[in-house]
């Protein structure tokens, strides 16, 4: 399949940007307020570059993101969203297909698991995109099956304590609210759903 690029990173980009006051209110609940602000700088760097990047092959135009978000995002998740880009960077051909999705996300999570040492049931990122990729994996997954399954991933981390990141500093006082790295992972899904099945 060919994707849409131009749309997917202007969509992207612009539901990120929109949800800085919220991915920043769940991070001043357990991490440091900086989620929202991380990702909003990233994305707008991203933005900005919308039409050189559009350009680019599927390979190349993610390799330019992942570059965009290491270097802009900063905190934790720059370097683990960058490296999942990368990743998808360098496993994913110029018109992949849904099996090629599932492997490349697969082998993403991977990385990202190695990049941060960490695992699902920590409450972080991992806890929606190493289901996704565990969901695409199994094939036939409609558009609102995988937009719906991201929203209760991401709300599944409520009560889950956090064993890594910053959140994990408060222990037992991490429990109770919502992981904001699986939040902008699930918007992010949403996002791209919303492009390839024509509803952004
Ligand atoms: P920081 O924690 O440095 O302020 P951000 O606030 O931008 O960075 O990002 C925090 C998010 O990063 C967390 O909500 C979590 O989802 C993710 N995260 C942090 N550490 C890890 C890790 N080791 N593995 C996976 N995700 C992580
Ligand atoms: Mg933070």
């Amino acid at each position: 399949m060919t994707l849409p690029l131009d749309t997917l990173i202007g969509t992207v980009s612009s539901r990120i940007i929109a949800s800085a006051d919220e991915l920043t209110a769940l991070d001043s609940a357990i991490g440091d307020a900086d989620h929202g602000l991380n990702m909003k700088r990233g994305f707008e760097a991203v933005l900005a570059d919308r039409a050189k990047i559009s350009a680019l092959p599927l390979p190349e135009a993610l390799k330019a993101i992942g570059t965009t978000l290491v270097m802009k995002v900063g905190g934790a998740s720059g370097p683990l969203y960058g490296t999942l880009f990368l990743t998808l960077a360098k496993e994913l051909p110029a018109d992949p297909t849904v099996a090629d999705a599932a492997r490349a996300l697969s082998a993403a999570v991977d990385s990202l698991k190695a990049r941060g040492k960490s695992d699902v049931g920590a409450k972080t990122m991992l806890d929606v995109l190493s289901p996704l990729a565990v969901l695409l994996a199994s094939g036939g997954a409609s558009f609102e099956t995988v937009k719906s399954s991201v929203d209760g991933w991401a709300e599944a981390t409520v009560p889950m304590k956090a064993i890594r990141g910053r959140a994990s500093f408060l222990g037992d006082r991490s429990i109770g609210h919502m992981d904001p790295g699986a939040r902008s992972s699930a918007i992010m899904v949403r996002a791209v759903c919303d492009v390839l099945e024509g509803t952004a």
